[in-house]
């Protein structure tokens, strides 16, 4: 409404004339809490609520004529401005009930019934020689059709020119960070000691520069102390971690390696592609796989009972095993060290925590059966010409962060 302030119009039309949309009132202030303007005695909502009716009643005094419309519901009130102006017209026209609104409605369908795409021949075999990766089969077992937008019709997201920085940006920005970082820790022990924080701060602070700075200006401060201070938490994570008698870090034996292995399911050979964040192997001599995640869609396979009991379906494999990134992983990291004992977990940047995929309610022999069981029935899910690339709307969500929102509606 704001941008309104110099304008006359003939009609004015206002939708959504409820409360939390007018006015719209911040509950939090990003750089100056509450709690401080008003122990200086400004009350900024206040404030905030007189500008945005002040733009109200300028606006509708503005034009010829005005539609307010609103949603009446048990979850929804019209807005505090429509209510005050309603009460002025019943004062002046002494009769409460004097402002009558017209009711409207229409049936709306929110999604679009079953979007789904068959397959051709074309397609099949297209798909047969496709490198599935962890991701790309998750995101087939999460929906069918973001699936096939994804990796059938290959649609990419228009790179935004906002001034906003994406979660993934910043999960790439932390991957490459430390793979540099300790990169000269590769077949050593890794130290965590003064001088190693002091480059890793060093190169994150250079690095923050470059990537987040510039685009995000004057907001860039808060966003690089929030990220310092976990990667700073990170160090101490890890320092105390390289140090443990038994689990300790013996060597980096990669970081950020692909790997494209092939994989025979059911007598079908799929071509298979992973890339794993770090591998370290540790002084009891085990190997552990490491997967940094810095956001939180982090997931691993049920434990072993729960998995025992599912069906083999693509609904039930999206319940139970949830992620096939740990499993392929370990599948593949073990086909290399048959003699050593293996595990791989979930590095959690946030606040540093790891996440295990052997732990005590898990039989790995069987938990593997089960996932290679799943990933055979997926695999040749995706290939099959009957089955179709089907709309999987279950876990409102995904939807709400899936690129192809508006093609579903
Ligand atoms: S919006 Fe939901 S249903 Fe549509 S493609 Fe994305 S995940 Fe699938």
């Amino acid at each position: 409404m704001l941008e309104t302030r110099d304008l006359n119009f003939k009609n004015v039309i206002i939708i959504e004339a409820n409360e939390s949309k007018l006015p719209a009132l911040r509950k939090s202030a990003p750089l100056v809490p509450h709690e401080v303007t008003r122990l200086l005695g400004i009350d900024m909502a206040l404030r905030e609520e007189e500008l945005q009716r002040h733009l109200f009643y300028r606006l509708l005094y503005s034009a010829s004529s005005a539609h307010i419309i609103y949603e009446e519901n048990s979850g929804k009130e019209r807005s505090r401005f429509l209510e005050e102006l309603v009460w002025h017209e019943e004062k002046r026209l002494g009769r409460i009930g004097a402002i009558e609104a017209r009711r409207a409605s229409f049936n709306a369908e929110i999604a679009a019934p079953g979007i789904e795409f068959g397959k051709t021949e074309e397609i099949c075999e297209m798909l047969k020689k496709l490198r599935f990766s962890a991701t790309s089969v998750n995101t087939y077992v999460e929906c069918p059709l973001k699936f096939y937008y994804t990796y059938v019709m290959k649609l990419e997201e228009k790179e935004a020119l906002t001034s906003d920085v994406e979660g993934n940006e910043i999960g790439i920005f932390i991957h490459e960070l430390l793979e540099k970082s300790f990169t000269h820790f590769i077949n050593k022990k890794p130290v965590i000691n003064d001088d190693f924080r002091k480059d890793v701060l060093s190169s994150f602070e250079k690095q923050f520069k470059v990537e987040f700075a510039k685009k995000l200006g004057s907001s860039a401060f808060l966003l690089e102390r929030v990220m310092r201070h976990r990667l700073e938490s990170f160090l101490d994570f890890e320092s105390e971690r390289c140090r443990e008698v038994e689990s300790g870090v013996k060597e980096i034996l990669y970081l950020e390696q692909k790997f494209k292995p092939g994989l025979k399911l059911s007598g079908t050979d799929f071509d298979m592609q992973y890339v794993v964040d770090r591998v370290d192997l540790l002084e009891d001599g085990s190997i552990f796989i490491l997967d940094y995640k810095t956001g939180l869609d982090a997931h691993k396979p049920k434990a072993t009972k729960k998995l025992e009991n599912m069906e083999f379906t693509r609904a039930s494999i999206k319940e139970n095993i949830r992620s096939f990134q740990l499993p392929i992983y370990y599948y593949f990291e073990k086909e290399k060290y048959p003699e050593k004992n293996v595990n791989a977990a979930l590095y959690g940047l946030r606040n540093p925590k790891l996440t295990y995929f052997i732990d005590k309610n898990v039989d790995i022999d069987r938990t593997m059966e089960i996932c290679l069981k799943s990933l055979d029935y997926i695999l040749h899910e995706i290939v099959d010409l009957s089955k179709t690339f089907a709309r999987d709307n279950s876990d409102p969500e995904s939807c709400r962060y899936c690129p192809y929102k508006t093609m579903c509606r």
